[in-house]
């Protein structure tokens, strides 16, 4: 392919796909959403927020392009039923972005909800785990797809001020990619991990003004003089849903500004050190 041909496949670089998104009615799914409808992907939204999704899929395009379905990513039959939707409505499944989440503050240990622990792993990990195992069905005669997961720099930080069920659930999200990288290679299917640092969303933002979010983020982050969003993690998600990243598999792309790689701690005990 010469380079202005190149070029112009760029503009929109999913044309032609089919992609369901788990919790795309909000946050950064709603922007990948957004951002593979713009690169000529046809899309499945799949969430809990009926209203929200279906208002989504309204403002992006037609039933032809995009269409809301109402999916607990708990729920085997929900997720089974999301896939095979998407399926008999664009014809197949060429990415799966299992990305519903919730965040957990059981910060301490011994006060920890036995329950709510369940619930977040239950949400965050198993409903991935059912999102890729749906997909892989349909995605194995295929000989090709793309499995993905939202993890989070809390897919390789501990923190005495993020949940103990979130912290776990991540982490072993990435345990979960790497599995299925090695079992669906053999098929054809890549699998990776997105994993952002704090991003203003009603996941994070618990209540506080967007600007106060991020003002908070960027002070504590590593990057300076640039704030991440939805919209930034959602160009990451597109680069590992594309052709362009045709031999990756098996990665956790940390979108953190270089924050999971840092420790201040380090950097004050050596200044100590030397004074
Ligand atoms: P969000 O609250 O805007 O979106 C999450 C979506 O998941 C919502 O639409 C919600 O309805 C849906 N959802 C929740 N439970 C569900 C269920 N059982 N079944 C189906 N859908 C369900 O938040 P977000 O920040 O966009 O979160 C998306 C992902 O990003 C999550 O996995 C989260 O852990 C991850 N993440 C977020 C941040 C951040 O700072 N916002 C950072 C790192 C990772």
């Amino acid at each position: 392919m010469d380079s202005d041909s190149l070029v112009a496949s760029n503009i929109r670089r999913l044309e032609g796909k089919v992609a369901l998104i788990t919790g795309g009615a909000s946050g950064i799914g709603e922007s990948t959403a957004r951002l593979f409808v713009r690169h000529g992907a046809k899309i499945v939204i799949a969430d809990i927020q009926d209203e929200l999704g279906n208002s989504v899929c309204q403002q992006l395009g037609t039933q032809e392009t995009i269409f809301y379905v109402h999916c607990d990513v708990t729920s085997d039959s929900d997720i089974k039923n999301a896939v095979d939707l998407a399926v008999s409505k664009y014809g197949k499944l060429d990415i799966m972005f299992n990305n519903a989440g919730v965040a957990s503050l059981e910060t301490v240990v011994v006060d920890a909800d036995n329950e709510n622990f369940k619930k977040v792993v239950d949400i965050n990990l198993f409903g991935g785990f059912l999102g890729a195992k749906h997909a892989a069905r349909v995605m194995i005669p295929a000989k090709k797809g793309c499995i993905l997961f939202t993890g989070s720099v809390s897919s390789v930080l501990g923190s005495s001020s993020v949940g103990y069920s979130y912290v776990a659930s991540k982490h072993a999200l990435v345990g979960l990619a790497k599995n299925l990288c090695v079992e669906l290679g053999q098929h054809g299917i890549r699998v990776n991990c997105i994993s952002p640092y704090v991003v203003a969303t009603p996941l994070s933002s618990k209540g506080m003004e967007k600007e106060k979010l991020e003002s908070v983020a960027h002070k504590a982050g590593n990057l300076k003089g640039k704030v991440l969003d939805s919209e930034d993690v959602a160009e990451a998600v597109l680069y590992l849903a594309s052709d362009e990243s045709k031999y990756v598999s098996g990665i956790n792309l940390l979108v953190d500004g270089g924050y999971s790689i840092t420790n201040p701690a380090f950097h004050m005990t050596i200044q100590n050190l030397m004074s």
